[in-house]
């Protein structure tokens, strides 16, 4: 299948494209690599089922190729990038989205909308299924990018409802692993380089809230399986172990062997107090769920960030 990837160049967008071209298939990215990196794909440069495209998606969409799939990954993603970037967040989620949808319906092609835990917001009832319908503060910090998602969303039931497209939505739940950037706020890999460089590790609160964490390569697979499928319903992907910050902070001092103690800092406004997914839905449509420990996944992730420190990175 020949296959357009949005943000193909970050950290989930790397990682699925190395396991699609793997499966065979052909690839296109666009990416304005305005968090992403270069150097997550630079090892495609040279194969020929391979193409990445310096492009903001937000912008005038034009291919040659056929097209058998659009997945829809642009968006800053982490807190940290997307109170940077707000209104190119929005834009992303909405504009960006319309776009792919529209070029999507131009090819015939099936379309994946890489969606978040964060249409949940603070989230009222724990764990989160599909039919939980959010608790989001449309105008704090993280409405930028929670209301595009959610806008994303509805436009991408609209195009299938009016336009019979093909469509999926994922629900991506906290997402870890290689290629991930040191300083992008995502806690898991802020807490392992402050603990590799035996530093304060940062604690948001009192370290009492909760997340579940998906190592990458079960992530991939359940993408897969959910393009494969034939379900058009939101589908929630993500690992349902449930722990506090606090236990992972301890869990990655204990890994890496650091000396590291821990400081607190203020709470951010709307940080979710809870987030686990409920994925009865994937097991029972995509017979998916993870299967990678995370002690497993924390050791591999560690690992990477390992060499990226005697590296000089
Ligand atoms: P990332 O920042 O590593 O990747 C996003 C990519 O999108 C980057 O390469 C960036 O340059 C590109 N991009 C952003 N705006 C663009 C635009 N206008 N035009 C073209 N490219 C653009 O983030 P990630 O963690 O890989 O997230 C990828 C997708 O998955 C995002 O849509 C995100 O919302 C979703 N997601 C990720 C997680 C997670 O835990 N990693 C959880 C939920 C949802």
């Amino acid at each position: 299948m020949v296959i357009l990837i949005t943000g193909g160049a970050g950290f989930l967008g790397s990682h699925l494209t190395d396991k699609l071209i793997k499966e065979g298939h052909e690839i296109v990215c666009f990416d304005n690599l305005v968090t992403g990196n270069i150097l997550n794909v630079s090892h495609l440069s040279d194969n020929g089922k391979y193409r990445f495209v310096k492009h903001d998606v937000t912008e005038y969409l034009f291919l040659h190729e056929k097209l058998d799939w659009i997945l829809h990954f642009a968006s800053p993603a982490s807190p940290v990038d997307y109170a940077v970037l707000p209104i190119q967040t929005l834009k992303v989620g909405a504009l960006g989205t319309h776009k792919t949808l529209g070029l999507a319906l131009n090819k015939n092609s099936k379309f994946l909308l890489a969606s978040t835990s964060e249409v949940y917001g603070d989230p009222l009832v724990n764990p989160q299924n599909e039919e939980y319908l959010g608790n989001v503060d449309p105008i704090g910090p993280r409405g930028v990018y929670d209301e595009a998602k959610r806008f994303g969303e509805a436009l991408t039931m609209a195009y299938h409802r009016v336009h019979g497209l093909d469509t999926r939505i994922a629900r991506i739940f906290n997402t870890y692993g290689p290629k991930m950037r040191a300083l992008d706020g995502r806690v898991v890999p802020a807490l392992i380089n402050q603990a590799l460089k035996n530093q304060p590790m940062t604690i948001f609160g009192n370290g009492m809230q909760t997340r579940s964490f998906c190592y990458i390569s079960d992530m991939t697979d359940g993408l897969y399986r959910l393009m494969m499928s034939s379900t058009n319903k939101p589908v929630n992907l993500g690992n349902p172990h449930e722990m506090t910050i606090l236990e992972l902070a301890r869990f990655i001092v204990e890994l890496t062997g650091s000396k590291s103690e821990t400081t607190f800092k203020e709470l951010p406004v709307n940080d979710p107090r809870v987030r686990q997914p409920d994925i009865s839905r994937a097991k029972k449509e995509l017979s998916w769920e993870p299967t990678v420990q995370l002690n497993e996944g924390l050791m591999k992730t560690i690992e990477y960030f390992e060499r990226k420190l005697s590296e000089g990175e």
